[in-house]
């Protein structure tokens, strides 16, 4: 029934999932957009199992209480490379608008700022609106998740884990793109997960997102705008595989077995979301601070009860209860 020829050989293109075309014949694999044929791309996997697993507890290693002997002790109970597809949408942006424009006018000078490099300081100002138009033109690229995969069976990720910190947290490189090659995966154990979000919806997001940041350009310079011509053109939809390693690792401390995990991406290098052990001394300091904090505020609340004081003592007790899950909580971070 389709009739797309592979780009490369000119080979008839076989379906190889719900958006994806395969070459039989060089093994490579594509997407059709509005009849566009373009190959399917990931990022290289740059960090072997073990050079990931020496990032990831270098990286914890360097975390706020955690035990020194966190990296000698972790053991790791399962590991697995995953690759996740993302849309990647490129577009141009273009907007023509008018508006008005808000400045501010200072007058009456009342002395020279010392601080501010001999300035002259104002005692007034006045805000001016004038007249103002102008042209942006943007290139806006705009990637997203292309899998609407929640759950990984025995990784046993939690869906709110995977959603807010791992899917989101992935970087496109803009460079670094090799093909992606489905075979050699699929032979080193690598869990590839399907694509199963559509390029339209891709697309028709990527749109909305650009169009946002278009005009948040021009909200910085108009800021009531009265005519709006704006334009966004989509160059390029790719599709791209990133690679990321998961790692679930144990650590026995005071006689009792603890499991971890941790993500990195496989590319880069970057730790996606890892929780890790804290140790008990800088525990019990939160926990320590935060008790004193809900204390003495409920103190304050109780024994003074004007209005002022308690407003200050449930207040201060508000401030404790973070300080107090801290303490409870286990390690869990990312790379900024
Ligand atoms: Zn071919």
């Amino acid at each position: 029934m389709n009739k797309l020829l592979c780009p490369t050989c000119g080979e008839r293109l076989v379906k190889a999932g719900e958006y994806l075309y395969r070459c039989e014949k060089c093994s490579e694999e594509y997407i059709s957009i509005d009849g566009v044929i373009s190959h399917v791309y990931m990022t290289p996997v740059n960090l072997s199992q073990s050079i990931a697993l020496d990032t990831l507890l270098l990286w914890i290693k360097k975390r706020l209480g955690v035990p020194e002997e966190t990296y000698f002790k972790a053991d790791i109970t399962s590991s697995v490379l995953m690759l996740l597809p993302y849309w990647l949408v490129i577009m141009e942006g273009k907007a023509d608008y008018s508006g008005l424009s808000r400045d501010a006018e200072f007058y009456g000078i009342k002395g020279i700022s010392l601080l501010e490099g001999l300035k002259p300081a104002y005692r007034y100002m006045r805000r001016r609106y004038r007249e103002t138009s102008g042209q942006v033109e943007r290139v806006v690229s705009y990637a997203m998740p292309a899998t609407s995969r929640e759950e990984f069976g025995e990784l046993d990720v939690s869906r709110e884990v995977f959603i807010n910190e791992v899917l989101r947290n992935v970087r496109i490189p803009s460079e670094m793109r090799i093909y992606f090659d489905r075979e050699r995966y699929k032979q080193m154990n690598t869990i590839i997960v399907d694509v199963d979000i559509s390029p339209e919806e891709a697309r028709k997001r990527a749109v909305e997102e650009a169009r946002r940041r278009v005009l948040s350009v021009i909200g910085r310079s108009c800021e009531d705008i009265s005519e709006l011509d704006i334009s966004i053109d989509v160059k390029q939809i790719l599709l791209i595989y990133i690679p990321i390693w998961i790692f679930k690792y144990e650590i026995r401390m005071r006689g009792k077995k603890r499991e971890y995990l941790g993500i990195v991406d496989a590319s880069i290098g970057r730790v996606l979301y890892t929780t890790y052990p804290v140790g008990i001394r800088y525990r019990l300091a939160f926990i320590i601070a935060g008790a004193v904090h809900v204390l003495i505020g409920l103190g304050i609340a109780y024994l003074l009860k004007a209005p002022p004081y308690t407003v200050l003592g449930l207040g201060l007790s508000t401030v404790g209860i973070p300080l107090l899950i801290r303490g409870f909580m286990r390690g869990r971070g990312e790379e900024e």
